[in-house]
């Protein structure tokens, strides 16, 4: 029962990654005759408010888009090589978009975005068609900078030439929330004389070190300390250090002493349409409006933003298993758990790592040993460097 859980598991997401690979192979071979009938970008949609935008683009193929420009005078370009479109060329702004045009020249085309105040690009991805929807999707988030408003062109005073900026995505050091588990007046599950919240945060502080010394990452623990947090507030965290990955550490507790092993767990489907409602509640759903949508398009953005973010949540608990198996047994059972409060932030990918089991004797003592934990945290650390180098591969295609 558990092998086949993680068979599937493996199948869904080596499925996805061949789906990856099928969207390229379709791209080596499509050159776009300009005047065709098929005009590869058929529609621009946009969605959000002041602090956070998104740009679909709607595509009837794959595309590898670059980013030219990324807020630089008020403004973000992106380039669509072999692409053309039979649409709208220009269009109004919503959020932190002024208005946008599409440019086109010999071979490319040419999306600028007037920005109506600072802005970056926070994360761009493709996603193939799926699930009923039969378009290729270019998603570009834009996130607020806390540079003002910028004024509109033709009242802007004279400005030095724009950087050209291409790089992919936000640059600088990659954020990592890590949650220990429980804490203050939850002690976790008991050992024979340990505590649950006490090994979670002496975890977390081996795998604190172990990444900063890369001098690649800034971490941010939910707790430092034996303090109480609830489950929400480690989520606000999470979101209010625009996390790019969040782990949370726990120690599990078996019904008998006999059962031991690691496991990782993401959100299930199921457990998203709890995210929804938490969402909901707590305002945290881009409010969205734009004419002529039928189905709110605060849901199918979240849709999309949840698919992508289950996607890299799953691979890179597929990455920690791989990279911890060599330092302590591992129980490969489902990766999906539908109640994980703490996997909740929509757009963060998260993952939640069961390190063993404190009420078996042998999995106690690896917790509580500080030289074992820190090799298993050696081991987290290597599978957080493998799946941003994985990130930053896929961004640059
Ligand atoms: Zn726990």
């Amino acid at each position: 029962m558990r092998a086949l859980a993680t068979g599937g598991f493996l199948a869904g997401w080596r499925g996805y990654a061949a789906l990856t690979c099928l969207s390229l192979a379709v791209l080596g071979l499509g050159s776009v005759a300009r005047g065709s009938s098929n005009s590869g970008l058929l529609k621009v949609r946009l969605g959000g408010d002041q602090t956070e935008t998104r740009i679909v683009l709607d595509l009837d193929r794959s595309v590898t888009a670059k980013l030219v420009s990324d807020g630089a005078d008020g403004k973000i370009v992106v380039s669509l090589p072999r692409l053309d479109t039979a649409g709208d060329l220009s269009g109004g702004g919503q959020g932190l978009v002024r208005r946008w045009s599409l440019e086109r020249g010999p071979t490319t085309l040419k999306l600028n975005i007037d920005l109506s105040r600072g802005a970056e690009v926070r994360r761009r991805f493709l996603l193939p068609p799926g699930d009923g929807v039969t378009t290729y999707r270019y998603v570009i988030d834009l996130k607020a900078t806390g540079r003002g408003p910028i004024a509109a062109p033709g009242r802007r005073p004279a400005s030095p030439a724009p950087v050209v900026a291409a790089r992919a995505g936000r640059s600088g050091p990659r954020i990592v929330v890590i949650d220990p588990g429980h804490g203050g007046k939850d002690p976790g599950a008991p050992g024979s004389a340990a505590h649950e919240k006490d090994v979670t945060l002496a975890a977390a502080r081996a795998l604190k070190a172990r990444l900063e010394r890369t001098g690649r990452y800034r971490v941010v623990l939910t707790r430092s300390s034996d303090a109480y947090i609830p489950l929400e507030s480690r989520v606000r965290i999470a979101r209010g250090a625009d996390a790019d990955l969040f782990i949370s550490l726990h120690a599990d507790s078996g019904p008998t002493t006999a059962m031991r092993g690691a496991s990782v767990y993401t959100l299930s489907e199921r457990g998203e349409s709890r995210v929804t409602k938490v969402l909901r509640k707590d305002d945290w759903l881009m409010p969205v409006n734009y004419p002529g949508a039928d189905r709110t398009v605060g849901e199918i953005i979240l849709d999309l933003t949840q698919r992508s973010t289950r996607n890299r949540s799953a691979e890179f608990a597929e990455m920690l298993l791989e990279h911890i198996a060599d330092e302590t047994t591992l129980l490969r059972r489902s990766h999906r758990d539908g109640n994980l409060m703490v996997l909740l932030a929509p757009d963060v990918p998260a993952v939640l790592l069961e390190m063993g089991f404190i009420n078996n004797i042998d999995d106690e003592r690896q917790l509580t040993d500080s030289a074992s934990r820190k090799r298993l945290m050696n081991a987290v650390g290597d599978a957080v460097d493998a799946w941003f180098a994985n990130q930053a591969r896929i961004a640059s295609r």
